[in-house]
């Protein structure tokens, strides 16, 4: 709608002062910080790939298709006119066409169809693409993607599954597998009584047959209260056994042919995220396969919940480059008190800031990626990828509602009103902070990662000390950490800080390897000075604003 030609001579006044329609954007090439830290972190190879797809997802198009989307959430049909149960999920076919858009694109199957360096940097470079334009689609897409390392817990149910999940066709079809082109997966563990605190899962699994442990057939009786994309064609999901609490995969039609018994209850009415659906569900005698070791079933679904923290925290940071590029289109049109607001001191010292740390949360996301590429190949990558996972997934989507509310802020009233994408993407920005483990939880996780990974530490002292020696907040913010970290007393109390200083230090060591003097300086002398308050628009007068804001 916003792309049509205004008419700007209205019977009172003309309009005047207002920015253009934004029209497309091209969210590769308009990204340099994006480029360079593709190349950086070693996936310069996927070049084309993510040329093209920057130039699709930035169209006008899509961002219309997002809107719809969102403005006609998904309804559900429980039933059909007959009675019958169906529990079929109606979205708009704006929400289709996107999510055929991620799956046709490899979305969700890139890192693991192109196995080899840089994968999965490529791959969340999609996901920060897509993101940008529509972060309700993504839900399906991070579960679909992150549920790979957990399926190779059975042959089987592997062998079953993978073909259907790594295709790049998007098949809607509510049908058995067996008959599908493409299928995607979801995950239930939340239940009211616990959602961190998974022990307090009640539902409970009974064997089908004799046969118990891995690869087996289950009922399992329960609840779980939250159930996001409950039109996946099959759920890891957690319910105890007398063994314990394990994971079994649960598919909407069973090996004979007939629907599940599982019941959406409803959908909920949720503050942003508006185009995914997420459900209460009830399970009745529902079939599963029972999916890992009997009783380790938090180890299997965990498997499934690393890459879902990936995906939290590069989509965290697409939010923020979304957020910016609206906010430097309207600062750029838009004139107060003689002088563009991008011309103003203050609003170039909030908008530098808001660049730096977009920036920095894109190059933590990617660097995290790289880990993830590595770990196979290299032990202190793997426990730098266990342990940077929870850092970035803690700060990078702790600190994105606040920079969206700022970069809504620099609109002015215009920001606030629903024709622009900014509530959209205020409403969308506290989620990944909430789901796959919420702050608390995701600090707690660095100090469960320092206690059961010895090279944990050693691995991040060894990246941050590559670093060393160019920036004075640097080096003394390294040794605080370190001198910290060397008294364990009121650890978990302080776990938030340790997490934030972690956090700052190695996107800071970003910075520092890519030698960029201004960012350096800027990133360093605010985020690891003496003088920070946390707030957008505080960084040094003696900055280079012009340089750091021609990222844009
Ligand atoms: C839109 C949406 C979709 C979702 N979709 C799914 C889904 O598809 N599948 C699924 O399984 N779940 C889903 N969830 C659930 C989500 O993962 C949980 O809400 C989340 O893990 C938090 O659990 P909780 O709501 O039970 O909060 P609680 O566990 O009660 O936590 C409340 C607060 O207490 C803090 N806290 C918890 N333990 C500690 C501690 N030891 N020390 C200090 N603080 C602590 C937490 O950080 C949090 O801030 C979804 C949630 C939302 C909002």
């Amino acid at each position: 709608m916003n792309h049509l030609r205004p008419i700007k001579q209205l019977p009172t006044h003309e309009v005047e002062n207002m920015p253009p329609y934004i029209g497309n954007q091209d969210l590769w090439k308009g990204d340099k910080n994006l480029r360079d830290a593709v190349n950086r972190e070693g996936a310069a190879w996927a070049e084309k790939k993510l040329s093209d797809f920057g130039q699709l997802m930035g169209s006008t198009e899509m961002f219309d298709h997002a809107e719809k989307a969102n403005k006609n959430p998904p309804e559900l049909k429980a039933f059909d006119q007959y009675g019958n149960r169906i529990n079929y999920i109606d979205y708009h076919p704006s929400y289709h066409h996107l999510l055929r858009a991620a799956i046709n694109n490899e979305v969700p199957s890139f890192a693991w169809k192109h196995n080899k360096e840089g994968s999965q940097v490529a791959h969340m470079a999609l996901t920060y693409m897509f993101n940008q334009v529509e972060g309700g689609v993504m839900c399906p897409m991070a579960m679909t993607y992150s549920v790979i390392p957990a399926l190779r817990h059975n042959q089987q149910l592997e062998d079953q599954w993978l073909p259907k999940v790594l295709s790049n066709q998007y098949d809607d079809r509510d049908i058995p597998i067996d008959q599908k082109v493409g299928a995607t997966i979801g995950m239930f563990m939340t239940e009211k009584q616990g959602g961190s605190d998974v022990r307090a899962n009640s539902t409970r699994a009974k064997p089908v047959s004799s046969n118990v442990g891995n690869g087996s057939d289950y009922l399992l009786t329960g609840h779980k209260y939250f159930c996001s994309a409950p039109m996946c064609d099959a759920f890891l999901v957690l319910a105890n056994t007398d063994v314990g609490l394990s994971c079994f995969l649960v598919p909407r039609w069973m090996p004979n042919g007939e629907r599940n018994s599982f019941f959406i209850q409803r959908l909920k009415e949720k503050l942003g995220n508006k185009s995914n659906a997420s459900s209460e569900i009830e399970l009745d005698d529902t079939f599963g396969t029972m999916i890992g070791e009997e009783g380790k079933g938090i180890k299997t679904i965990l498997d499934m919940v690393i890459g879902n923290r990936i995906y939290c925290a590069v989509s965290s940071a697409s939010l923020m480059r979304q957020a910016i590029v609206q906010v430097q289109h309207h600062v750029s049109h838009r004139s107060a008190f003689q002088r563009r607001l991008i011309d103003q001191p203050l609003m170039r010292n909030v908008i530098a800031d808001m660049v730096l740390e977009s920036e920095a949360a894109l190059n933590l996301s990617l660097r995290v990626a790289r880990a993830v590429d590595n770990q196979n190949s290299n032990e202190d990558e793997r426990s730098f990828a266990r342990i940077s996972t929870a850092i970035s997934k803690y700060w990078i989507t702790k600190r994105a509602p606040y920079l969206v509310f700022e970069a809504l802020e620099c609109h002015g009233g215009p920001g606030y009103i629903e024709e622009s994408i900014m509530p959209r993407l205020y409403r969308e920005a506290p989620l990944n902070s909430i789901w796959e483990g919420s702050g608390n939880v995701m600090c707690l996780d660095v100090l469960r990662a320092l206690q059961r990974d010895k090279n944990a530490l050693p691995s991040l002292f060894r990246e941050l000390a590559s670093a060393k020696g160019s920036n004075k907040n640097f080096d003394e913010s390294f040794s605080h950490l370190k001198e910290t970290l060397q008294d364990p007393i009121d650890l978990e109390i302080e776990a938030r800080l340790l997490t934030e200083k972690m956090a700052c230090l190695i996107q800071a060591s970003i910075f520092i390897k890519s030698g960029e003097e201004e960012k350096i300086s800027a990133f360093c002398n605010s985020r690891l000075g003496p003088r920070w308050s946390g707030a957008f628009g505080t960084l040094p007068t003696d900055t280079s604003f012009e340089y750091i804001m021609g990222g844009i």
